[in-house]
């Protein structure tokens, strides 16, 4: 039986791959700080730790694995990432945990790794203009993130890159561009903005009005998480390392995203702009090399992806209101 450790297992997009390999007969060892909030784990084995201790990730690591998928990442929405409070802690928390995995697998000849890196690495110059922003991959260099969390994610795909030249390691990295789907963080403040806006429609009464963060011409694409997952097996399973941007290139802005949520909720919307972090202007996933390396590229548009994510948040705000 092929064996496959999910590091971030108790994640969003780490939960889902876990369902995912389970569904194609692996045996999962999933590690994170928490169990997954919104179902029980499906993983064979859930290891609750801490991959900011190296004895833990040697724990954690402890066999040769097929597959190693690490999304473990300190890490949230424009809210959590833009504000600048949480920089320290994305910077130290997320690289300590790449390190040490990295030199975990070393320790136990487990080389075929996938990594998550982010769109947020890419330049702010190249993100200026809203109708055109340029994230393809060879875009990356000069480097110029516009936050932290951009320049970690940066550092640590050139620390597993170096890990493939200098110790043989299979690395797989990804930059993903906005994930959302059910089962995400829908509150809390480390929600991105899909979730968010969902959450905002959900509790709006017809007609009435809900805050958004910037004038709302900003844009961006949103990759479903099936998609999501599909992209990343190709990837592993194939020969090119990446790394390589999975996303949607369906490039909406915040305000399009809004009135499409709306529609789904068949309630009427009033937007509010007001001050709040937003990012880069123009953000869009460029999917002609996965095209290429892939022959894969994702096909579900926005709305058949909202029309899933609406309905679980409505649940949830439901779920919360019977508890009280
Ligand atoms: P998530 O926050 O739901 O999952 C990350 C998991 O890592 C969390 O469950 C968290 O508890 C765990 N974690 C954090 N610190 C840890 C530690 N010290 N030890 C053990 N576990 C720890 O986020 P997600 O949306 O599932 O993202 C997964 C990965 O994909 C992350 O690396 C993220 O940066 C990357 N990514 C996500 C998106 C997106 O839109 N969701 C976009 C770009 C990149």
């Amino acid at each position: 039986m092929k064996k496959a450790l999910v590091l971030g297992g108790g994640g969003f997009i780490g939960s889902h791959m876990v369902n995912r390999l389970k569904k194609e007969g692996f045996w999962v060892r999933a590690v994170d700080l928490k169990f997954p909030e919104f179902s029980p784990t499906q993983a064979d084995d859930f290891l609750q730790g801490d991959l900011r201790d190296p004895l833990i990730c040697r724990a954690a690591i402890d066999q040769k694995f097929d597959e190693i998928y690490q999304f473990a990442a300190d890490m949230g929405g424009a809210g959590f990432v833009f504000t600048g409070e949480n920089d320290a802690d994305i910077m130290h928390n997320s690289a300590l945990i790449n390190l040490n995995v990295l030199e975990a697998c070393l320790r136990r000849n487990s080389k075929r790794i996938f990594y998550s890196s982010s769109a947020c690495m890419y330049p702010e110059h190249n993100q200026l203009d809203p109708d055109n922003p340029n994230c393809s991959e060879d875009s990356a260099y000069p480097a110029n993130p516009d936050s932290e969390y951009g320049w970690e994610k940066l550092f640590s795909e050139r620390l597993f890159l170096a890990f493939a030249r200098n110790y043989g390691f299979e690395s797989r990295v990804a930059r993903y561009h906005n994930i959302f789907g059910p089962e995400g963080t829908w509150n809390g403040g480390r929600e991105k903005a899909p979730a968010a806006i969902c959450r905002k429609i959900a509790l709006a009464n017809d007609g009435g009005t809900i805050e958004i963060w910037g004038d709302g011409k900003q844009t961006r694409s949103f990759l479903i998480v099936d998609e999501c997952i599909e992209g990343t097996l190709k990837l592993m399973r194939s020969n090119f390392m990446g790394p390589v941007n999975i996303g949607s290139d369906e490039m909406v802005t915040i305000n399009q995203l809004v009135d499409y949520v709306a529609e789904i909720s068949g309630k009427k919307i009033i937007k509010k702009h007001i001050d709040g972090p937003i990012g880069v202007r123009g953000r869009n996933s460029d999917n002609n090399l996965i095209k290429k390396q892939l022959n894969w590229a994702p096909t579900n548009s926005l709305k058949w992806g909202l029309e899933r994510t609406y309905p679980w948040i409505s649940g949830q705000i439901n779920m919360e209101k019977q508890k009280v």
